[in-house]
């Protein structure tokens, strides 16, 4: 016989489960991130090679934006001497301004996005910037937790494997740490000087967006996943300033 009252037992050992519980999911996402780390890029590749997030809706292959989107990502990944990906550019019909980074190459932008970029040197800081998850393979630590966390959920709520398919409205929830993202910014801009010979504008979008009210709808979805912009727009120029790139020079316009 215990001493101790039930109530504080059935507590007792609720709180002991949901321990074990969360323990059990952390190291999922542990050996997961483990795992993902020695899939080679080879085998990224090959495993996505045509793969969509479920929930993507795309534009017509024949929508202007989306072959200039794509002819900039080539310039842009033809400057990355070894990129081991052959990057697809997909637009997503989706007003809230956003770009990623998803297995085996795939950048998405949004509608939304290139609805507010105002040249091509913007546009090609933007990808750029994603190219720069890539090359720290970012893009698949963040897929790491969302498939282990899915199936985790799953196995708790009886659903089966159709709910593990990764959507597009999952990852935009998770971000990336500071340092993962100045990283980014920093390859990027390396490869938009690269191209251009300068960075004038590179990052004029996250200046526009500085200006106005942050609860800004638009961009709200861009940035919960990436740097405030304010801090960007000064650690940018700083890195330019640094490395030596001007931040004069001819602007290149979008094309559509
Ligand atoms: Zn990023």
């Amino acid at each position: 016989m215990s001493d101790t009252h039930p109530l504080v037992e059935a507590g007792t050992l609720i709180v002991g489960l949901t321990a074990i519980f969360a323990l059990i999911a952390l190291a999922l996402i542990f050996i997961i991130e483990i795992a993902l780390y020695f899939i080679p890029v080879e085998k990224e590749v090959t495993l996505f090679e045509d793969w969509l997030p479920d929930d993507l809706v795309t534009v017509s292959p024949n929508d202007d934006r989306l072959n200039q989107a794509q002819l900039l990502v080539d310039r842009l990944a033809f400057h990355w001497g070894d990129a081991p990906y052959e990057f697809r550019v997909e637009i997503d019909d989706s007003d809230v301004a956003n770009a990623m980074a998803l297995p085996g190459g795939l950048i998405v932008v949004t509608e939304g996005l290139l609805d507010q970029v105002e040249s091509e040197n913007e546009l090609a800081f933007v990808l750029g910037h994603e190219l720069g998850h890539f090359r720290n393979r970012d893009h698949l630590r963040a897929l790491g937790r969302g498939i282990v966390l899915s199936m985790f959920f799953a196995v708790m709520m009886g659903n089966d494997e159709s709910s593990l398919g990764i959507k597009v409205a999952d990852l935009t929830l998770r971000g990336f740490s500071r340092k993962q993202e100045s990283n980014a910014d920093e390859f990027g801009l390396e490869l938009v000087y690269t191209q251009y010979g300068h960075v004038n504008q590179a990052w004029r979008l996250f200046e526009r967006w500085d200006d106005r009210d942050h609860s800004f709808l638009d961009f709200a979805s861009y940035a919960s996943t990436h740097p405030d912009s304010g801090d960007r727009v000064e650690d940018l120029a700083a890195f330019a300033q640094r490395e030596g790139w001007p931040v004069v020079g001819t602007l290149t316009q979008l094309k559509w």
